[in-house]
């Protein structure tokens, strides 16, 4: 039997220790670990990589504590905006959504986009009116409300300035989530769902949706879901960039994953981190920013959540 094993992301940035109350640090790992534990569960009751993600994702889309599903961020309306993606490594499938509103979890959306209709990515109203095809419920702006996201937005509405989910020293952390898994059988797949960033405009659409630059797998390589500045990561392709250098110039998931992201990204002025996982169940978490709410779980006992670089 394959190694298994899931890794999750709740976004990168300057979390620095000390600047968070233990309270809310708590908090966080509280919910990375229930996240975590959701899909490895699904991983052990021999159920797919694609099952475990999605399972994981939709934990932290309806936690507020990130920024995707409740909790999502405000656009320069007032609105929320939400975009995420989801891939199979065995089938190349891939699901895509973008500029949608009111659905508490964006992640089954795109799961659905890649399931039921013969197209990846979806956008604005007729992802909308897909979603209502399905049956979907439509979520009030309230179910979306943070204070703290509010404040955040009411601090730079007026300006030209967007910005990154909720910092702690300066204004520079993503709250993006997203989930990485192999399973049993060894597949893998990857699933990043996101609000964007505060303040954006004019239907922004940042990485996380964007097949090979937020959200990537591929069996033969890697599963791959990133968070950070969602411009650098599109114009990096960044998610592809690291399964390239795994097909291409034969590097390990750990060589690659780190090349991407504390050099290439780093290079065009990029930061964040990502998740990765490869069919032998290896996993990796880079990240350039001074933290990332990261948790992964192995069959070889490996269970860890994290927020600081050490
Ligand atoms: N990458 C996301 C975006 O640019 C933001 C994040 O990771 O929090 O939309």
């Amino acid at each position: 039997m394959n190694k298994y094993s899931i890794v999750i992301h709740g976004g990168a940035g300057t979390l620095v220790k000390g600047l968070m109350t233990p309270e809310k640090e708590e908090e966080y790992k509280t919910a990375l670990s229930a996240a975590l534990e959701k899909g490895y569960a699904i991983l052990e009751n021999n159920g797919s990589a694609m099952e475990a993600i999605e399972s994981a994702v939709n934990y932290l889309e309806d936690s507020p504590l990130f920024n995707a599903g409740k909790g999502s961020v405000f656009t320069n309306d007032g609105t929320h905006e939400m975009d995420a993606a989801i891939m199979d490594g065995k089938t190349l499938d891939a699901g895509a959504v973008s500029l949608i509103t009111g659905i508490k979890n964006p992640i089954s959306l795109a799961r659905d986009i890649m399931e039921k209709t013969d197209h990846v990515f979806l956008a604005g109203e007729g992802a909308m009116r897909f979603a209502n095809s399905l049956g979907y419920n439509i979520e009030t702006p309230d179910y979306f409300y943070d204070e703290h996201r509010y404040q955040q937005w009411q601090n730079i509405k007026d300006s030209d300035k967007f910005q990154l989910d909720h910092s702690m020293k300066k204004e520079g952390k993503f709250g993006t989530v997203g989930a990485v898994a192999c399973d049993k059988n060894g597949n893998i797949a990857a699933a990043t769902s996101t609000g964007g960033m505060t303040n954006k405009r004019w239907g922004r659409v940042g990485d996380s949706p964007m097949i090979g630059s937020g959200t990537y797998a591929n069996n033969k390589t890697c599963a791959v879901s990133c968070t950070g500045s969602g411009e650098y990561f599109i114009r990096g392709v960044v998610a592809y960039d690291v399964s390239c250098l795994m097909e291409y110039k034969g590097m390990s998931l750990q060589e690659a994953a780190s090349e991407v992201i504390n050099k290439r990204v780093l290079e065009i002025g990029g930061d964040g981190g990502l998740i990765a996982v490869d069919a032998d169940g290896n996993i990796a978490m880079p990240f350039n920013t001074e933290g990332m709410y990261r948790g992964c779980k192995n069959s070889n006992g490996l269970n860890k959540v994290l927020i600081y670089r050490n």
